[in-house]
C-alpha cells in the first residue's frame, strides 16, 4: 500500500492509487495549491464513505448519494472550503456542521489538532463513527444535534466549517468563533448560494463573498 496509515484498499482498480493521483491533478487544476491537503486527498479513502456499489465512482470530482436523502460533498467544495479555512495556516480546534458520510471531517481531521462535528441524522452520525474509527482517526468528537447553535461548550473554535446551507449564517455560530477564527459556510436559497468567509477581528466580524456553490439545505432539529 503505497501510503502508510490506511488499512483498506480492498483491491478494486478503480480505488486505486492511480485513480486518486488523477483526482488530486484534477484538484490542481481548479486551484486547489495546498501541498498538504492534496497529499491527505491523496491519501484518504474516499471509497470507504460511499455505498459499496458507488465505491468506483468515488474518485471522481462529483458529489454521490449517501442515503437518509443526502450526498457526500463533491471533493472540488471539500478541497475549496479546507483551503479557505486554512489560509492563515495551521489550526487547533475546528467545528463541522453536517458530519454526512464524515469525509469532510477525515481530511479536516488529518490537518488540525481536533476536529468537533454534528450531524442532526443519526443513522449518518453513526455510520461517520463507523467509518472514521476504521480508518483510525481518533481526534474527532461527534454529536447527534442540531448544528445551528453549533457546540458551544466546546468552543470557541478556531475554524467552523458548515456543509449544508441556511438562507441566513446563524449567528450562534459566529459567536462561537475565536479572535481570528473563520466560519465558511455557503449561505442562499436552494437555487442560488454563495460560499462565504466570516473572519471574527477585534472589530467584529468581517464578511467576504467566493463563489457560486450548491448544497443541501441546512435544516432545523434532529432526525
Ligand atoms: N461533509 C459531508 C456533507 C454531507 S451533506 C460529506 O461530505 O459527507 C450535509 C449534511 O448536513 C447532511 O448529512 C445533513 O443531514 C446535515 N445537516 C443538515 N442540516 C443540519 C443541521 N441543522 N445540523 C447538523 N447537520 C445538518
Amino acid at each position: 500500500m503505497a501510503n502508510g496509515n490506511i488499512p483498506d484498499m480492498r483491491g478494486v482498480g478503480m480505488t486505486s492509487q492511480r485513480t486518486r493521483s488523477r483526482l488530486v491533478q484534477r484538484l490542481r487544476e481548479r486551484g486547489i495549491d495546498n501541498e498538504l491537503l492534496l497529499d491527505v486527498i491523496a491519501s484518504t479513502p474516499r471509497h470507504m464513505f460511499v455505498d459499496e456499489a458507488l465505491a468506483s465512482r468515488a474518485y471522481e470530482d462529483t458529489a454521490l448519494p449517501i442515503g437518509f436523502n443526502q450526498t457526500i460533498s463533491q471533493p472540488y467544495i471539500v478541497a475549496r472550503m479546507t483551503q479557505v479555512l486554512l489560509a492563515e495556516g495551521p489550526l487547533e480546534k475546528v467545528l463541522e456542521i453536517g458530519t454526512g458520510s464524515g469525509y469532510q471531517t477525515a481530511i479536516l481531521s488529518q490537518l488540525v489538532t481536533r476536529v468537533y462535528t454534528v450531524e442532526r441524522i443519526q443513522g449518518l452520525s453513526e455510520r461517520a463513527q463507523e467509518t472514521l474509527k476504521l480508518i483510525g482517526l481518533r481526534n474527532i468528537q461527534f454529536k447527534h444535534d442540531d448544528g445551528n447553535i453549533g457546540w458551544s461548550d466546546r468552543g470557541p473554535f478556531d475554524g467552523i466549517i458548515v456543509t449544508a446551507s441556511p438562507r441566513l449564517i446563524p449567528q450562534g455560530l459566529v459567536d462561537q468563533l475565536a479572535l481570528g477564527g473563520r466560519l465558511i459556510i455557503p449561505v442562499g436559497s436552494s437555487e442560488a448560494q454563495l460560499l462565504t468567509v466570516v473572519r471574527m477581528t477585534s472589530a467584529g466580524a468581517e464578511t467576504e463573498v467566493l463563489e457560486d456553490v450548491k448544497f443541501v439545505p441546512l435544516l432545523g432539529g434532529k432526525a
